[in-house]
């Protein structure tokens, strides 16, 4: 029925058809990329009102980091740049891990493709990196046994280990996906790696249709950078992913063109895919735009907006493939503003409403 249709095109929704969604601004470029999406979102009509939250990086304790935890559990979803750390304290841990696992985040996803014109090593790659995100070398279990002998724990869980590769199967199953990588070294990791890639083997029996293979990571690297349309979704611990999705990153423009997905049972953060702070760059008005804008466009494809997820979608594809303004980080000489005034230049042609055809 037309009700019917109706309802389901309606994002299911908070306050009066509007999301309230968390925004973590962080350090470095994050606040002025923030101001960019909230620009970008009032110009589009996103029904999103944004509760903003400053996380202090110098305070010892954990008020801030409550508040924001608290804050995504109301809400759902946040969007987010990188929070520093910058207590003396040994004993502080970053934020960033700590959110993740606070919230049971067990996996990343970012999807990794080559722009059209963004000059990279190589082109048309397509990768799916998916990547557990809570355990494994960032448990932050570390320690001194005896002066001058540190140990640090790495924690591979069955639960978590089947939890990411069921997640990358089940991706590779929905988006007609031919093949499954999970990446390890269990040659030297017998029994943590081992384990990972054990659950993987096993569950990959209930996909007949997608090919699993397994890569050690260091092999992994080189095949990356030499031959890496080889490559379909790929799923790997904590820090391997860390890695892997920084060389993949490199190969396609550097950190300022991806976003990274974190989804866990409830709640779900947006972030750029590298995680940068950008300290050096802050304030300057250079800082590449289009990760934390592909964030926030996939935050809108998540809470169901897609029509607004659309529109900004096509205006930051035009304004990088086809009226090629890049900042300085993928060639250009353009300022973060140019590109963002160009966005809106085309949104104004093109205004959206959630319910309009
Ligand atoms: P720090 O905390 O010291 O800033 P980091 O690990 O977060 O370190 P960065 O130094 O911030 O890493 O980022 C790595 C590199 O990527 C830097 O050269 C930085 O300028 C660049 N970079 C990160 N984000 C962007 C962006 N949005 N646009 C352009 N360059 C970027």
């Amino acid at each position: 029925t037309v009700q019917k249709k109706l309802l389901t095109r309606i994002p299911g929704a908070q306050y009066g058809g509007r999301h309230s969604c968390t925004m973590l601004p962080g350090g470095g470029i994050g606040p002025e990329l923030m101001t960019y999406v909230r620009d970008i979102f009032q110009y589009a009509g996103c029904p999103i009102d944004f509760e903003v939250i400053d996380i202090d990086p110098t305070s010892a304790g954990n008020d801030d980091l409550d508040y924001a935890i608290m804050s995504i559990k109301r809400n759902g979803v946040a969007l987010k740049g990188n929070i520093e750390t910058k207590s003396e304290d040994i004993d502080a841990t970053s934020r960033n891990v700590a959110l993740r696992n606070e919230l049971d985040l067990f996996v990343n996803v970012i999807h990794t493709r080559s722009f059209e014109g963004v000059p990279s090593r190589h082109k048309d790659i397509d990768i799916v990196l998916i990547r557990q995100n809570t355990d494994g070398e960032y448990a932050m279990l570390e320690h001194e046994s005896v002066r001058g002998i540190v140990e640090s724990m790495k924690v591979v869980t069955e639960e978590n280990a089947s939890r990411v590769a069921r997640y990358a199967f089940d991706y590779a199953r929905r988006n007609n996906r031919k093949r499954v990588t999970t990446v390890h070294k269990a040659n030297i990791m017998k029994l943590s790696d081992g384990l990972f890639l054990e659950v993987a083997n096993k569950l990959s029996k209930e996909y007949p249709e997608i090919e699993h293979n397994n890569m050690i990571i260091d092999n992994t690297c080189m095949q990356l950078v030499s031959n890496p349309k080889q490559f379909d979704v790929m799923n790997m611990t904590n820090l391997y992913g860390t890695i892997v999705s920084n060389v993949i990153c490199g190969l396609i423009g550097g950190a300022g063109l991806l976003s990274g997905r974190n989804y866990g049972d409830h709640y779900a953060i947006f972030e750029p895919g590298t995680r940068n702070t950008g300290t050096a760059i802050a304030g300057k008005n250079i800082a590449n735009p289009i990760a934390m804008l592909n964030a926030s466009v996939d935050m809108l494809n998540h809470l169901g907006h897609r029509e607004h997820a659309k529109v900004i979608s096509q205006a930051i594809h035009q304004t990088l493939v086809v009226d090629r303004i890049h900042t300085p980080d993928i060639g250009g000489n353009h300022s973060s503003t140019d590109i963002i005034e160009n966005i809106l230049r085309i949104l104004s042609k093109k205004r959206v409403h959630w319910n309009h055809d």
